[in-house]
């Protein structure tokens, strides 16, 4: 493994700096961490730079769950909830051990029969997922407790609250610590990494993103760093970053609510016009009946909802993408 030290640090910033590389990750959270893991090991020249500290935003401020997505069960999608507990189980027996640890839960029933029922039918099939997909090392099957026995697992727990409960297991890590461990891994596979180094605008060549500009904080110099793909991996300041890689986006998204605005009374005035032709026409009857005037109600939606179709997909289009080459 390779030190996050201040000479591997200065060393990362240096090189860089110097050639252009096949990908710029901005953001040092699970999502950057991961992504310049699986660049590095894909063999790609990779940098990686943090504003501020290693996982120091959500990823070191969540619930520290490392679940197989029991939830999902209740929306049915079985496809998640496989390749969370296949995750899970990976994590847990070969990728962290020292850091992912199994956890129960306390499930509490508050209904006698029926809730018994369904919430043990879930959390059954949700150990037999993990079983038949071989990723339940070291976790114990759920099992069905009396309030008795609820209690005696959390004391504090009102009696009149629950009628029992159910427990079952998933895992728990340490987030910070794990986020700073992939950077490291990363790191030891040849990625440069560099924190307290802040992007501060993008690099462009016409309307394509070519690199960052990038600010260290500890000295204030500033340096270019040139990749053939940047990904912009910074989380709840992702519309900050992409604000400043993106002014094709605002344009966009101007157009799309210009489109959103004034279509409305675009149909109104054709549905409008319609009936006053209905009526100087002298026809008896008007409005939705009319033939003529539904069908341009209907046209006029119709093209309303495609044109602000477009517009948000185009907007999402250019918005998602932080910028890509050619
Ligand atoms: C309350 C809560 C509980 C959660 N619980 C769980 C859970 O139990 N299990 C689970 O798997 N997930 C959980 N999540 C989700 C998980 O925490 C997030 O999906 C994950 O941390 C997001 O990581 P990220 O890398 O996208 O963002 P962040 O961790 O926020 O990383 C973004 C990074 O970008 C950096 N940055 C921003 N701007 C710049 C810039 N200009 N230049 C350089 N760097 C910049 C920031 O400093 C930051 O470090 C939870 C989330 C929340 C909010």
């Amino acid at each position: 493994m390779t030190a996050l030290s201040p000479a591997g640090r200065r060393e990362a910033i240096a090189r860089m700096a110097e050639n252009e590389l096949d990908i710029l990750v901005i953001g040092g959270g699970v999502v950057g961490a991961g992504s310049a893991l699986d660049a590095v090991t894909r063999g790609l020249t990779t940098a990686i730079v943090e504003e501020r500290d290693w996982a120091s935003g959500t990823s070191s401020r969540s619930s520290k769950l490392i679940h197989g997505g029991l939830r999902y069960l209740e929306m049915l999608d079985f496809g998640l909830v496989r390749e969370a507990l296949r995750e899970r189980g990976l994590l847990l027996d070969r990728i962290a051990p020292h850091l992912v640890r199994p956890v129960p839960f306390l499930y509490p029933l508050q209904h006698r029969v029926w809730e018994r029922g369904y919430a043990g039918a879930g959390v059954a099939l949700y150990d037999a997922m993990a079983i038949t997909s071989g990723t339940a090392h070291g976790l114990h099957h759920h099992r069905h407790l009396t309030r008795g026995q609820a209690l005696r697992e959390a004391p504090c727990l009102r009696k009149d609250a629950l009628t029992g409960a159910i427990q079952y297991w998933d895992a728990q890590m340490d987030d910070a610590r794990f986020t700073m461990t992939v950077v490291r891994t990363a790191a030891s596979f040849g990625a440069l990494a560099a924190n307290r180094a802040k992007v501060t605008g993008f690099l462009r060549q016409g309307e394509r993103v070519t690199g960052a500009r990038v600010t260290d904080l500890e000295t204030g110099e500033e340096f270019e760093v040139r990749a053939r793909q940047v990904i912009n991996a910074t989380g709840v300041w992702t519309d900050d970053t992409q604000a400043m890689a993106d002014t094709r986006g605002h344009a966009w998204e101007i157009f799309g609510i210009i489109v959103g605005a004034t279509l409305p009374f675009v149909i109104v005035a054709t549905v409008a016009l319609g009936i006053l032709r209905a009526t100087i026409a002298g026809d008896a009857v008007i409005a939705f009946k009319d033939f003529n005037v539904a069908f341009q109600a209907i046209i006029g939606l119709f093209t309303y909802t495609i044109a602000v179709v477009i517009a948000s997909r185009l907007y999402q289009w250019i918005g998602v993408r932080v910028k890509e080459r050619g």
